[in-house]
């Protein structure tokens, strides 16, 4: 295992450092307490700089824009870049088109790359995947009950969704919805691209999340596909074939959040630290930070964080020396492990702020009530446990 960073990705980091600090963290003003189109127009302005410094769309391959960053390097990418809520945006690596543009490399065909792949690399348009029902159980995806039914050379699509994050303004959907019911349960359903202008396509609703409903990119919206009728060429892979493609944008899709969850984790804990040298509370001009209490939390929090960083690494150098199925326990283990630490991680540094840790004056309220939905997306906190622990126990079964 060698987790040696290379000259170039120094350099990058570097760069991505300090771009961060000078153009992205000024913008997060905006995001809190600011106006939405002046926010779109800081973001816009960063992102064109981001694309003059060759820095843009760094995970994704080479022929359509981007870097073709390694696992690993983009694991330190996204952590450096997972400081601020905007920093994916501003690199052109956010999900939800994160995961979309990598199963349409893998899966589409030349005219489904060309009409949606390259203008979603290229920022120009965003996209959606519409997945979770509120009907159904999300964490077991046999039970979905949206249908897509053959009609002629079309597919009729019909069925409720939500949580279809960012479907405010996206372009087209991805959606996985069952084409071959009478088949074995993992071979029923497909993976559909629906443009979002289709008749049929009814986006009902943002849905609020912890008092805000979004707009735009920021949003969770649900829809209501009724005869919703497109051209059965724009069956994303084989029909039947949903279940293998969903795993295969989860399984890199957890690793990416994993990684921008360390940059969280990172940052909020140098909040808390800084706050606890600087907060008198005493008298004697004694520190938050001279207490043993607050010395225990920078303590533990220091070491999981250290933990997790490794962790995490070790899966990404994992999925690049021998492939994503190989590192399945290793993203199980990460997927519960990092989302935890980072919330222990915001929670504790809310704390240490008092008052102020839960004003909007600072970044760490936005984090509490935005990625508190880290433990339930991408496979629950309890999902994830009990296949790896039935994993592990089976490797031990005939001791
Ligand atoms: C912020 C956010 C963004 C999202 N974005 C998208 C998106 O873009 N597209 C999309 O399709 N979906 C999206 N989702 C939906 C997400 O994938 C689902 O919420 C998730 O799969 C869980 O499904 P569910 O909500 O139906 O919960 P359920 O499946 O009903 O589970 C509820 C709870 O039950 C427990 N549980 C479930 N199964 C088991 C088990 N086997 N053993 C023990 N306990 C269990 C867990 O604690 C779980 O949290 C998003 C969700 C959130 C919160």
């Amino acid at each position: 295992m060698d987790f040696e960073v290379s000259e170039e990705m120094t350099v990058r980091l570097a760069m991505i450092d300090a771009f961060m600090d000078r153009e992205v963290l000024p913008l997060e003003g905006e995001l809190l307490h600011g106006d939405p189109e002046t926010l779109a127009e800081g973001v816009a302005g960063a992102q064109a700089k981001v694309k003059q410094m060759g820095l843009w769309a760094p995970n994704h391959p080479v022929e359509f824009g981007g870097l073709g960053l390694s696992m690993v390097d983009h694991g330190l990418f996204a952590e450096a870049v997972g400081r601020s809520p905007l920093g994916m945006t501003v690199f052109g690596t956010q999900a939800p088109d994160a995961g979309n543009i990598e199963i349409l490399h893998k899966y589409g065909t030349p005219e489904q790359n060309d009409r949606w792949l390259r203008p979603l690399v290229d920022g120009e348009i965003r996209s959606c995947f519409s997945m979770t029902e509120p009907e159904t159980a999300g964490s077991n995806p046999v039970l979905l009950a949206t249908t897509a039914t053959v009609d002629g050379d079309d597919y009729v699509i019909d069925g409720q969704k939500w949580f279809t994050s960012s479907a405010d303004g996206a372009a087209f959907a991805i959606v996985m919805a069952v084409t071959n019911p009478d088949a074995p349960p993992h071979q029923r359903a497909s993976m559909i691209i629906v443009p979002t202008d289709t008749p049929g396509f009814n986006l009902v609703r943002n849905v609020s999340v912890m008092g805000h409903t979004g707009s735009g990119h920021a949003s969770h919206g649900e829809v209501i596909y009724q005869s919703c009728r497109v051209p059965r060429a724009n069956l994303l892979g084989t029909e039947g074939g949903g279940f293998v493609i969903a795993q295969d944008r989860l399984g890199p899709g957890r690793i990416h959040h994993c990684m921008r969850w360390l940059g969280i984790a990172a940052r909020a804990f140098e909040m808390m630290c800084r706050r606890a040298n600087q907060r008198v509370i005493a008298e004697d001009g004694s520190h938050l930070a001279d207490r043993q209490v607050i010395q225990h939390w920078a303590a533990e929090l220091d070491a999981e964080i250290r933990g997790a960083r490794l962790q995490v690494l070790h899966a990404a150098w994992m999925i690049d020396q021998h492939g994503a199925k190989t590192a399945r326990d290793e993203i199980s283990a990460i997927k519960f492990v990092v989302a935890n630490t980072m919330l222990k991680a915001v929670d504790t540094a809310i704390q240490a702020h008092g008052a102020l840790g839960v004003t909007d004056d600072t970044i760490l309220a936005y984090w509490y009530r935005h990625e508190r939905a880290a433990r339930i997306y991408d496979g629950a906190d309890e999902v994830h446990k009990t296949s790896l622990g039935r994993r592990v126990l089976r490797r031990h079964a005939d001791e």
